[in-house]
C-alpha cells in the first residue's frame, strides 16, 4: 500500500492526475455509479455527476487520503495530465491474428513501427526492452511502462495547439491492429499498479517526448461543420431574429466548453433553449437539431449527448419562456 500511495505521488509530482483504481483492477474505484444513475447521493456529484476524469488530482493531500484507506490501483487520467498514450498490445490467444491490411506483424509494436517508418520520420536509435529489444525506426525514446499483459504504454506529451485528441480503438477507426490511443476521456493503469497479479512496471524512465507531428495528424478528429442555424426554420421577423440569438449564444458557449465542462456546458444549454421550447417558440426536435452537432464536434458521445438533452429539456419545461413576455422585459 505504501508503494502505491508512492508510485500516485511520484506519478502526480509529474503533473498527472491521478484517480483510485479498484485493487488489482482496471476499473475506477469512483465513482461507484454511472452520470445516468446518479442519484446525487455521492457528496461529491451534489452539484452534478462527477465522473473519474474530473476527480483526477495532483493534490498530495487528497492522495495520501485516498492511499492511505486501501491498495488502490491507480490511473491517469490522460486529458487533464497533458498526455497521449500509445498503447501497443499483443496477441491474446494463438488465433489472435491480425487482418490482411497488418499480415506478418506479430504485436502492436510492429504496426506501430511500420506506420512510423511509412510516414517517413526520421530514424532514431531506440533502446528496446522486452524480449524483442532492438532498434525502433522513427520512434523517439520516450516514458515507458509495461504493462501486466505483456503490452506497452509509451507517453507522449499531448500537442498545445490544433484540435483536442480523444482515444481511438485499434482497428475500429484507430491507428491499427493492437494499437489503441488514450487521451481526453481516457485514462492508462499506471506503474505501480497490479491488475490481476500483475505488475505495471516502468520500463523507460524518460520525460515524455512530444507527440510526433505525423501521429498528432493521425489521430486529429475529423471536423464535423457545424451549421445549426440551417437546422432550424425561424420566422423572419424579430422573434425570429431574437431566437436566432439566443440559439447562436448557446452554441457558442458549448463550442468555447473547456475540457471536463462540455457535458454540462450542453446541459445548460439545453436547459436554456428547453425554457423556449416549453414557451412554444421552439420545438424539443429544434433544440436537439442545433445542440447535437456542435457537441459531437467537441468530442462528447451520442448516447452522452441524447441523455444530456432530454435531461436538460427536462429542466427547461418546469421554467417555460414566452417570447412575448422576453421581448417586453428587453
Ligand atoms: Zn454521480
Amino acid at each position: 500500500m505504501r508503494d502505491l500511495l508512492t508510485a500516485a505521488l511520484g506519478h502526480a509530482e509529474r503533473g498527472w492526475h491521478v484517480f483510485p483504481l479498484r485493487p488489482d483492477d482496471k476499473r475506477p474505484a469512483f465513482p461507484d455509479h454511472t452520470a445516468e444513475d446518479c442519484a446525487g447521493r455521492d457528496p461529491r456529484c451534489r452539484s452534478g455527476h462527477l465522473g473519474w476524469e474530473q476527480r483526477a488530482t495532483t493534490d498530495p493531500a487528497r492522495i495520501r487520503r485516498a492511499w492511505s484507506r486501501r491498495p488502490y490501483g491507480i490511473g491517469i487520467a490522460c486529458g487533464p495530465s497533458g498526455l497521449v498514450v500509445v498503447d501497443l498490445d499483443v496477441p491474446k490467444h494463438p488465433d489472435d491474428n491480425p487482418p490482411p491490411e497488418w499480415a506478418g506483424a506479430c504485436d502492436g509494436w510492429d504496426v506501430f513501427g511500420s506506420l512510423a517508418a511509412r510516414h517517413g520520420t526520421p530514424i532514431d536509435p531506440f533502446d528496446g526492452f522486452g524480449p524483442d529489444a532492438g532498434p525502433r525506426t522513427g520512434i523517439e525514446a520516450t516514458y515507458t511502462v509495461g504493462t501486466g499483459s505483456g503490452g506497452t504504454h509509451l507517453y507522449y506529451r499531448h500537442p498545445t495547439t490544433g484540435p483536442a485528441l480523444r482515444n481511438t480503438t485499434g482497428e475500429r477507426g484507430g491507428l491499427g491492429w493492437k494499437v489503441d490511443t488514450r487521451a481526453h476521456g481516457g485514462y492508462v493503469v499506471a506503474a505501480g499498479s497490479t491488475v490481476t497479479g500483475r505488475p505495471y512496471a516502468v520500463a523507460l524512465d524518460y520525460e515524455p517526448a512530444p507527440l510526433p507531428a505525423w501521429l498528432a495528424g493521425l489521430l486529429a478528429p475529423v471536423p464535423r461543420p457545424a451549421r445549426p442555424a440551417a437546422a432550424v426554420s425561424l420566422p423572419a421577423d424579430r422573434h425570429g431574429r431574437y431566437l436566432a440569438a439566443a440559439i447562436r449564444r448557446q452554441v457558442a458557449h458549448l463550442a468555447a466548453a473547456p475540457d471536463g465542462q462540455r457535458n454540462h456546458a450542453l446541459f445548460t444549454s439545453a436547459v436554456a433553449l428547453g425554457q423556449l421550447a416549453a414557451g412554444a417558440a421552439l420545438t424539443d426536435d429544434d433544440v436537439t437539431a442545433v445542440l447535437e452537432p456542435v457537441a459531437l464536434s467537441i468530442g462528447l458521445r451520442p448516447g452522452e449527448i441524447a441523455r444530456t438533452i432530454a435531461s436538460g429539456l427536462r429542466v427547461g419545461a418546469r421554467q417555460p419562456r414566452r417570447l412575448s413576455s422576453i421581448q417586453e422585459a428587453a
